[in-house]
């Protein structure tokens, strides 16, 4: 099956010309797209069903789905609403809760093999920036601290990145950061231009508006989402978001109904009762869990924050006891959670 985001360049939209996408207003083209998608995804769980290698054509317009998706993507981008912070802010003239601006800044990107086992070698690709403010951020150089060090990149050029990785035999185009969601505008019209067919990966808190998950949708082929708390008190102390419960297992509810997904869960010290067993009976009870993988993740180490300031965040500011991490597999195991071939 070719990559959702080859299909959903190849789906024309009936009725909108190509000068025209320009000139509707959201609303316009929200409703556009609501009718589109619901025959794209038709077709999406049509060839889910029934893999076939070929691009199919949807209707007889001169734009394409992607193109309208691109199109979205921008205008939610200004005024800010790609995450559920909504800054709402010019980003061209002030830097958001994300710390970016308007440009999407590449860090690095290469083979990685340090992902999940079904994932690599992974075309992994390193976004300036993060909606979040985790204490003990393990990327915290890249999300939090030199956000926009990284190199500024056109679609275009993310485009030529994603290709370099494909050709170099990537299995899949991974996008994460820091946190990919505040550079949405940038990856989304980068599809445009890209001729790999590679599955594109969404790695990320999941803290993304339910328009901007709807345009990802059809378009993102693997999620890999953090699932990081389960209850809004330790997401708003540890990461500085409101609203956690309210968001994020929605938007992993959705990807999970349309998407191949594995969920991650970093083990917090001292979180099992109130994060890690309510993360772990969510996915078991409110997810397709026969569909998902569960990586849980033992690797926690205090840092950033938590490693300079450590009286501030006593309750983790130390590596989680092995007797934690085997509490946690435990209880995955007892839900009947599939973790063990990627954790
Ligand atoms: S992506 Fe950044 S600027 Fe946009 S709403 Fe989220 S935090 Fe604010």
């Amino acid at each position: 099956m070719p990559p959702r985001y080859m299909l959903a360049r190849n789906y024309l939209v009936d009725g909108v010309g190509k000068n025209e996408l320009g000139t509707l207003s959201f609303d316009e083209l929200w409703r556009i797209h609501v009718q589109v998608t619901s025959g794209f995804r038709e077709l999406l769980f049509e060839l889910m069903e029934n893999p076939r290698d070929r691009l199919v054509n949807g209707g007889t317009g001169s734009v394409s789905l992607l193109e309208l998706k691109a199109e979205i993507t921008r205008r939610l981008s200004n005024p800010c609403a790609l995450c559920e912070r909504k800054c709402m802010i010019d980003r061209r003239k002030r830097i958001g809760a994300c710390r970016l601006d308007e440009k999407a800044y590449v860090h690095s990107a290469f083979l990685h093999m340090g992902e999940e086992a079904p994932l690599v070698p992974s075309g992994t690709i390193f976004y300036g920036g993060c909606n979040f403010t985790c204490v003990y951020c393990q990327n915290y150089d890249i999300s939090q601290e030199y956000p926009r060090h990284g190199k500024p990149v056109t679609p275009r050029e993310l485009a030529s990145i994603q290709d370099l990785l494909a050709g170099k035999g990537a299995r899949n185009i991974n996008h994460v950061g820091g946190e990919p969601t505040p550079s949405a505008h940038i990856i989304v019209e980068s599809m445009l231009y890209a001729h790999h067919r590679k599955p594109q990966l969404w790695n990320s808190n999941m803290y993304m508006t339910e328009e901007l998950l709807e345009v990802l949708l059809d378009i993102i082929d693997i999620w890999l989402p953090d699932f990081k708390y389960g209850n809004n008190k330790c997401a708003f102390r540890l990461s500085g978001v409101q609203r956690y419960m309210d968001v994020v297992p929605r938007n992993i509810r959705k990807a999970a109904e349309i998407g191949d997904m594995i969920i991650r869960h970093l083990v917090l010290p001292g979180h099992l009762d109130c994060c890690t067993r309510r993360i772990l009976e969510y996915i078991a009870d409110k997810l397709p869990a026969d569909r998902i993988l569960v990586n849980i993740m033992g690797q926690y180490r205090p840092e950033h924050l938590v490693s300079r300031y450590p009286s501030r965040w006593r309750d983790i500011a130390r590596r989680p006891r092995p007797e934690e991490i085997e509490e946690a597999r435990r209880i995955a195991s007892s839900l009947g959670l599939c973790w063990r071939p990627v954790s």
